[in-house]
């Protein structure tokens, strides 16, 4: 079985221990997966485990919604020299979180903004967050003068309802479904799981966050993605071999 994490995240930056975390997934059937950045520190980890395994692993820099104690401009300038430095298969995370930071919002709008142009001029896909903020992700996707490349990207660990999927997926995106989807409460994360198109469908850990049921209250890492591919190809009424080749033949279109 051919398994692809379209979203993990690295907390450290010891060599030894995210070479564990890369050989346990090696041995859990994940071929690829990408190293996703959005903070100082995420992106530094993100660059040490693509450089270890440049074959398996894929990156994506950014700086997420949280990045805000400098100026948009200056932390642009930063994403830019990273992207200039590094080999990236993506930009990200970025996007809008209302959930935790509502007062922020006019800022994070800008970042996000900011960073679909750099893909746009980068012909880079991005790796979108977005949390109690549709109408605002919705807003600025539509307001950013493309150029150059066309708008590919993933909305990762979706928890919105069908009708924004249904907006976003006619927006050309791939929605990303994370172990929420076997949470006991997640209901309506099932629905929107059910919904996606297989041409459209990707699975993630968003490690070290959010461990599948039965591991769920452990430190998540990309060989937990089993049991949510398990998960989700019940779902959907198909063995867990047909969804995890699916899922990685749609990661491998749009991240390679
Ligand atoms: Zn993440």
């Amino acid at each position: 079985m051919q398994l692809y994490d379209t979203h993990a995240h690295f907390e450290t930056e010891d060599d030894s221990s995210i070479a564990g975390i890369l050989a346990r997934a090696r041995e859990s059937g994940v071929t690829r997966l990408m190293a996703v950045g959005g903070s100082d520190e995420l992106n530094r980890a993100a660059i040490m485990a693509r450089n270890l395994r440049p074959d398996d692993v894929r990156l994506a820099l950014g700086a997420d919604r949280d990045q805000l104690s400098r100026s948009a401009g200056e932390t642009l300038a930063d994403i830019r020299r990273l992207l200039s430095a590094n080999p990236c298969a993506a930009i990200g995370e970025i996007g809008l979180d209302f959930h935790y930071s509502p007062g922020t919002s006019r800022a994070q709008c800008d970042l996000f903004a900011g960073q679909l142009a750099l893909a746009d001029e980068a012909d880079l896909p991005v790796v979108v967050h977005t949390r109690e903020a549709d109408d605002a992700t919705l807003g600025v996707l539509d307001d950013v003068p493309w150029r150059h490349a066309t708008l590919r990207g993933v909305i990762h660990c979706y928890t919105g309802d069908t009708p924004f999927a249904r907006k976003l997926l006619d927006r050309g995106f791939m929605i990303s479904i994370s172990g929420i989807v076997t949470f006991r409460l997640a209901e309506n994360v099932r629905t929107s799981a059910r919904y996606v198109p297989d041409d459209r469908l990707l699975i993630e850990t968003d490690s070290p966050f959010l461990a599948p049921v039965p591991l769920r209250g452990k430190r998540n890492e990309p060989a937990f993605i089993v049991h949510t591919a398990a998960f989700l190809a019940g779902l959907r009424g198909v063995t867990t071999e047909h969804l995890a080749e699916l899922t990685s033949a749609n990661a491998l279109s749009i991240f390679g």
